[in-house]
């Protein structure tokens, strides 16, 4: 049997942060269209922040995360079908079909698809725990806390969620070992001065760090490296995403590596966008929540064809042993880092300002946002004061 066709003006395709943003700008600028929002999480849109910090040291209830109350969605008329995915796109017709069969005909639509973890490709992978879901976040915390008071774990990866983790994991009294490939932490993305300062806060929080190692083998006792074991109560893996851009390519989008748009967040189709962690936007795919929640913003402008201003630096934050760590300008390459004071990291490039890291807010990060936007490091200096 043919199923029915449905229409919407808009559909959000994915439940994440960048979708709940769509539809609340939208909204905000008068739009007053059906807006039908599929994601196939069994929850509304979420941050997902919290999930290896807050919500992995503390008990604390699933509405405190959600991007908006369920109030909100009844309120605003924003139609959400949790625990749905869309299965299958044709662009020439306009038409997304969901896992059940049924069919939305759209005029615009949003691809927020986000991405999944990459997963360890060694003997025993399966062991690891990963952190991408609230399931998952909530699978992490039942281990921890199930683990004994002073038991040792395995964090492999140490990049942002493998730190913060330790982190955490350190704070509810556990002893994790930190198995990075890279040299420096983050995989040096962030630089050397960074990665030392971090070294520092770890190791006083009890957190020990491998860099150089990658595990060979996991089992029930923890990772190997080559003979030598480390053990853990359990194993947890954070060793980056890949973008969710299968459906798209399907389709016959422009995908290389994340879905292809231009800085409005188009796509190669005249009617759809792309925003989030699948999203390369104007050559650059960003996997951060700010850059979640403006690019759903941006693409909501682009769909009702507002003016909008230039996109912003990337801005990442992060925590480390009970600091807080506000990076921006994150990916462009620089040629020198040097700290312009306690706390306030600039990263130059030719002598240009193109990124900044601020430790335990030495200053507000929209200023050194502001700096690097402006490419001054005496902004940055002048702001840090
Ligand atoms: P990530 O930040 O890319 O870090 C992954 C780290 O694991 C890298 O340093 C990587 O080194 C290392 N690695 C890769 N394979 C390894 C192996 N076999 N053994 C040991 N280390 C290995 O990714 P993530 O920490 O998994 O985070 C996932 C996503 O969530 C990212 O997009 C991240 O930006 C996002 N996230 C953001 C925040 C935040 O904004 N605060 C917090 C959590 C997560 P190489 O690069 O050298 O391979």
């Amino acid at each position: 049997m043919t199923p029915t066709i449905e229409r919407t003006e808009v559909l959000l395709v994915g439940g994440g942060v960048a979708s709940a943003r769509c539809a609340r700008a939208l909204r905000r600028h008068g739009f007053e269209g059906r807006i039908v929002l599929v994601g196939d999480e069994p929850i509304l849109p979420y941050n997902r922040p919290p999930l290896s910090k807050e919500l992995l040291r503390d008990d604390l209830p699933d509405d405190l995360v959600l991007a908006e109350p369920e109030r909100w969605y009844e309120r605003r008329s924003v139609e959400v079908r949790t625990g749905h995915r869309v299965a299958g796109l044709d662009l020439d017709a306009q038409e997304a079909t969901l896992d059940d069969g049924s069919c939305l005909r759209f005029q615009r639509c949003l691809l927020a698809t986000g991405a999944e973890p990459r997963r360890l490709r060694v003997p025993g992978a399966e062991h690891a725990l990963l952190v991408r879901t609230l399931a998952d976040a909530r699978r992490l915390r039942e281990a921890a806390t199930s683990a004994a008071g002073g038991a040792s774990v395995v964090v492999v990866g140490g990049g942002f969620i493998g730190l913060e983790v330790a982190s955490s994991l350190a704070a509810l009294g556990l002893r994790p070992t930190v198995v990075e490939l890279g040299d420096a932490l983050w995989s040096g993305a962030l630089g050397r001065e960074l990665s030392d300062w971090a070294l520092g806060r770890l190791d006083a929080a009890g957190v020990v760090v491998r860099l150089g190692a990658a595990g060979t083998r996991l089992d029930d006792e923890g990772a190997w490296i080559g003979d030598e074991l480390i053990e853990g109560a359990f194993v947890v893996a954070g060793i980056g995403v890949v973008p969710r851009d299968g459906l798209p390519a399907d389709a016959g989008l422009v995908v290389a590596d994340g879905i292809v748009t231009g800085g409005a967040h188009r796509t190669s189709h005249a009617a759809i966008w792309a925003a989030g962690d699948v999203a390369r936007v104007d050559g650059r795919r960003v996997e951060h929540w700010h850059a979640a929640r403006e690019g759903g913003e941006r693409a909501a402008l682009s769909m009702l064809g507002l003016p909008m201003s230039p996109i912003p630096p990337p801005w990442v934050f992060t925590e480390v042993a009970g600091s807080t760590v506000d990076v921006v300008g994150i990916g462009e390459p620089w040629t020198a880092e040097r700290w312009v004071r306690d706390g306030v990291l600039a990263y130059t490039n030719e002598g240009q300002l193109v990124g900044a890291a601020i430790v335990d807010s030495a200053m507000p990060a929209e200023r050194a946002r502001e700096a690097v936007a402006a490419g001054s490091v005496v902004d940055l200096a002048w702001h840090a004061r």
